[in-house]
């Protein structure tokens, strides 16, 4: 593209079709794109933008990507204090809070009283300035008077529009604020601690969402996928609009604000709506923790005014946390893939938050000296959403004259060797890094896992069956597994043992980058894998850079680039080479494909209906290459409808509108 009034136009397109793409997948929840598809308009856009830098805007999506480096959060002033809520556990005062702001009411003569009930979302509180319809600001609670300017990470989060709708702007003044709270989604949540090492895994989501805010990196917030969720809105022409019409605004404003807020007139209403979320809740893709109730005339809110700390007109109960007293039977100590020993009590098993639980990790020595835990004790143990249940604190009052202190090991319990434990360590360690039965599982089942090499058929009773039969030394040696081996282990018929092989025939196909964070060297996570494999696009490359040569790629300190060279001075290393490299595996960035022709040059297709003989994404991908986009809608300025079998009611439209339409023959004629 060479002329800027072409390009103006373009990106006009993409950003629409772009933001309209990031509504329908975090607000609607029904996506027509592909995660591929939608990174590809993101790519073009971000391709035209590159080359005319001047037309690039603080709304741009392209924004949204990250990649700024700040050097700290500035501080900024909140045009009105941030208060946090008043919580409460009990429902009588909710009951209380109720009556007293009904006895306002009547006193102004207001009969009728209304309360939005809201889950309550546990996040983070931000606030984000708009002016003239567009983001200028975003910034952490703080103390309340002050907070942290994070502007830069909040644009990652799609849900979060960089300009408001210019249809509804007529309703608000110049400058409009906006809060709400950042959470991350439980898969999100589970799919980043996949990717971190043990020691470095996040609670809950809603550290891992603190956690990430304070990122100096945007890029890195932005591949972490938070949410946002509005619930305040200030700045309307007609101040007297009711918090409920508010949220239903805000949502016109392409704000995703929770979806299952009620208006309430009784306080029985209240109740039904506590008593229904208190289930319900754990359904969610995202945690919550208890529901706020807010005065739906705003009108009062001024005249109920706030304490020191809160607000007068809302208040949040909280779900009690879910806890269970149990007895602590016994310690087991776990080895990790990296020989780290891990104490997990054995408890007698008691039901908590709709499961029994019999089983909770004591982390480390630290960790039982601070609980101060003996074996038989008394112990409370809590959920707090999806994450694993952990010992809170004894009943010290309850312990048994045969308490036994939890002693350190002395011995792996996997492979008898002295365990060490490094100055400066909470941990102990088992050496024995090469025999350790343990260890080669945990490797295996690194190495086979989602986000590596995700061989799903590779469960935990098959590795240590593999491992305990000395079938399998390293991860190389389930390439050379033969299917009369397999169909010998228990439980094991001829047709798995043939999913086994067809799983791992298939995991040669992932790339250079996976296999890298499938190795699971210690500190290089996905991210330190993706890093590395665009600096030495192949491990014989790797392998050979120096100490200091590595420490120059973005994100990898000296600790990292020791960790990296030790791997590969392991005695152990040559044989596994030899072995992957004997089975096929990506031992090298892939070559970029030869140059094909520009044949969809400047034309936006769109597929509907199936194709026989290519699948939606690589159809897309031929797109790409030979210069045409892929669109998710049809309208007059759409290039090109490719017409499959059972095709939808889009290809109505594109003949309504006379877009030209083709067949699948077609297509592959252009190709
Ligand atoms: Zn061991």
């Amino acid at each position: 593209m060479t002329d800027i009034m072409g390009a103006k136009k373009a990106i006009a397109e993409l950003r629409q079709e772009i933001e309209r793409h990031n509504r329908l997948y975090y607000v609607e929840a029904r996506p027509e794109l592909s995660d591929f598809d939608f990174d590809r308009l993101l790519e073009q856009l971000i391709a035209i933008e590159r080359q005319f830098p001047e037309l690039v805007t603080p709304d741009s999506p392209s924004q949204r990507v990250g990649g700024t480096i700040t050097r700290e959060f500035p501080s900024v002033l909140h045009r009105e204090p941030m208060l946090s809520l008043s919580n409460t556990y009990s429902l009588a005062e909710v009951e209380e809070f109720y009556s007293r702001v009904r006895k306002l009411l009547l006193f102004e003569g207001v009969a009728e009283q209304k309360m939005v009930a809201e889950l309550k979302f546990d996040g983070v509180a931000i606030s984000l300035l708009f002016r003239d319809g567009l983001l200028v600001r975003g910034a952490t609670r703080g103390d309340g008077r002050q907070g942290d300017d994070i502007t830069a990470n909040l644009k990652t989060i799609a849900t979060i529009p960089l300009r408001l709708d210019g249809r509804l702007v007529a309703d608000l003044q110049g400058e409009v604020e906006v809060r709400g709270e950042v959470f991350m989604r439980k898969d999100d949540f589970e799919r980043l601690n996949e990717s971190r090492l043990e020691e470095d895994r996040f609670a809950n989501p809603r550290n891992a969402t603190a956690g990430t805010l304070k990122l100096q990196d945007s890029a890195e917030v932005a591949r972490r996928r938070m949410c946002f969720v509005a619930y305040y809105l200030k700045g309307l022409k007609d101040e007297s609009t009711a918090h409920f019409s508010r949220l239903e605004l805000l949502s016109r404003l392409g704000f995703f604000t929770g979806d299952h807020y009620r208006l309430c007139q009784e306080v029985q209403d209240i109740n039904a709506f506590i008593e229904e979320w208190a289930g319900n809740r754990w359904q969610l893709p995202y945690e919550t923790d208890g529901v706020v109730l807010k005065l739906n005339d705003v009108r009062f809110w001024e005249k109920l005014g706030a304490t020191a700390k809160s607000p007068r007109w809302a208040i949040a109960y909280k779900y009690p946390a879910q806890q269970a007293r149990t007895v602590l039977h016994n310690v087991l100590f776990q080895v990790g893939r990296l020989g780290t020993i891990t104490p997990v009590a054995e408890l007698e098993p008691v039901l908590l938050a709709g499961s029994t639980v019999s089983r909770s990790t004591l982390h480390n020595f630290d960790e039982i000296e601070r609980l101060g835990v003996m074996i038989h004790d008394r112990v409370i143990i809590e959920k707090s959403g999806e994450v694993i249940p952990k010992v809170v604190r004894i009943i010290p009052e309850e312990r048994p004259a045969d308490a036994e202190p939890i002693l350190p090991p002395m011995h792996c319990p996997s492979c008898q060797s002295l365990l060490v434990r490094p100055e400066n360590e909470v941990s102990y360690y088992c050496p024995n890094e090469e025999e350790c039965p343990a260890q080669i599982k945990g490797r295996v089942l690194h190495f086979a896992s989602r986000n590596a090499m995700d061989i799903q058929t590779l469960g935990e009773a098959l590795v240590e069956q593999l491992v305990a039969r000395g079938l399998v030394k390293d991860p190389g040696d389930l390439y050379f597994l033969q299917e009369p081996q397999l169909e010998k282990l228990e439980r094991m018929g001829q047709k798995s043992a043939q999913n086994i092989l067809r799983a791992l025939e298939k995991s040669r196909e992932k790339s250079y980058e996976q296999l890298l964070y499938a190795l699971g060297i210690r500190h290089v996570g996905r991210a330190t894998a993706r890093e590395l494999s665009q600096a030495c696009p192949s491990i014989d490359a790797l392998r050979q850079s120096s100490e200091e040569q590595l420490a120059t790629v973005p994100d990898i300190g000296p600790v990292v680039a020791r960790s990296i060279i030790d791997y590969f001075a392991k005695p152990s290393w040559p044989q596994l080479l030899e072995k992957l490299r004997t089975a096929g595996l990506p031992l090298c960035a892939s070559e970029p494909r030869e140059q094909v022709n520009r044949n969809f040059e400047g034309l936006s297709v769109l597929f509907t209906g199936g194709l026989d003989r290519y699948d939606r994404q690589a159809a897309s991908e031929l797109v790409f290459e030979r210069g045409g986009r892929v669109v998710g809608s049809v309208s007059k300025k759409t290039g090109m409808v490719v017409a499959g079998h059972d095709p939808g009611s889009k290809l109505q439209k594109a003949l309504k509108l006379g877009v030209r339409v083709v067949s699948e023959d077609e297509f592959e004629a252009m190709l």
